[in-house]
């Protein structure tokens, strides 16, 4: 009775913190909105958000004494995790550090005017050298498995307090990831070839982002499928990582085949 309580307290708080970002978001768009020069909607989505990475602090103390073979994954998430969405945004006082982590294809967060330099840098070189270095070298579960902030480490906290069901709304994984890519790729290619359409694109995928990755993924997708459920149904970063696997085995069948 009470781990039922507990989970649909938390379950709870992480609805009311999504909608409320929801609000903001539209806000955002719409800065003529009486209640945009409010500070109350932003200071109770951040407590929200604090209060949700506490608990999600204390999830992981508590599997990681639960469980001792899943330590090692556990921990390099949490570091992952808490320096992309905590310490390097509060140490800089800028919530664009937390691109490093969520790098394109994921986000298109590090191409805002206002992100430094060195972010978008260091976002450009994970996105599209580390990752893939990662993948070639361990797979899926190089990123996927041991660095993800988003859906590897909210699959090991958040996600353990649910039943996985897999097999539900699986349809939706077959297509949804290859389009979502697309899209983060002509996405990237107008903001490279047509950098004043930055606000817009970001508009637009920022919408998308908190769709998917946020109100779907923790409001329905981990209780009602599973902690991967944003990993098989949606990520375009996923999907990328996937692709680069088949490709490196492709290559090694191939020189097998040769030898
Ligand atoms: S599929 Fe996407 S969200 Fe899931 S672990 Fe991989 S990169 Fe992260």
């Amino acid at each position: 009775m009470i781990k039922k309580l507990a989970k649909i307290s938390v379950w709870l708080l992480f609805t009311i913190t999504f909608l409320s970002e929801f609000m903001i978001i539209v806000v955002e768009l719409h800065p003529t909105e009486k209640f945009a020069k409010s500070g109350t909607i932003n200071a109770f989505f951040w407590s929200s958000l604090l209060m949700i990475e506490i608990i999600m602090a204390g999830l992981v103390v508590y599997y990681f004494i639960k469980h001792p073979p899943r330590r090692f994954r556990l921990a390099t998430l949490s570091i992952c995790h808490f320096l992309a969405i905590l310490a390097l945004p509060l140490i800089f006082h800028d919530w664009s550090w937390a691109g490093i982590l969520y790098p394109w294809p994921h986000t298109l967060q590090a191409f805002d005017p206002s992100t430094p330099k060195i972010v978008l840098w260091l976002s450009l070189t994970i996105g599209f050298i580390v990752i893939p270095m990662l993948t070639i070298k361990w797979g899926v579960n190089g990123f996927c498995g041991h660095v993800c902030p988003h859906g590897a480490f909210f699959s090991e906290t958040y996600g353990r307090l649910f039943k996985a069901h897999p097999k539900r709304l699986r349809n939706i994984g077959r297509y949804f990831p290859a389009v979502y890519f697309a899209l983060m790729a002509i996405g990237l290619i107008g903001i490279l070839v047509i950098p004043s359409s930055v606000e817009q694109i970001r508009n637009i995928q920022k919408m998308t982002f908190f769709s998917t990755a946020e109100l779907f993924y923790f409001v329905i997708g981990i209780p009602l499928i599973g902690g991967r459920s944003y990993c098989t149904l949606m990520c375009p970063l996923g999907f990328m990582i996937r692709q680069i696997v088949k490709i490196r085995n492709k290559i090694l069948r191939n020189r097998r085949d040769v030898g």
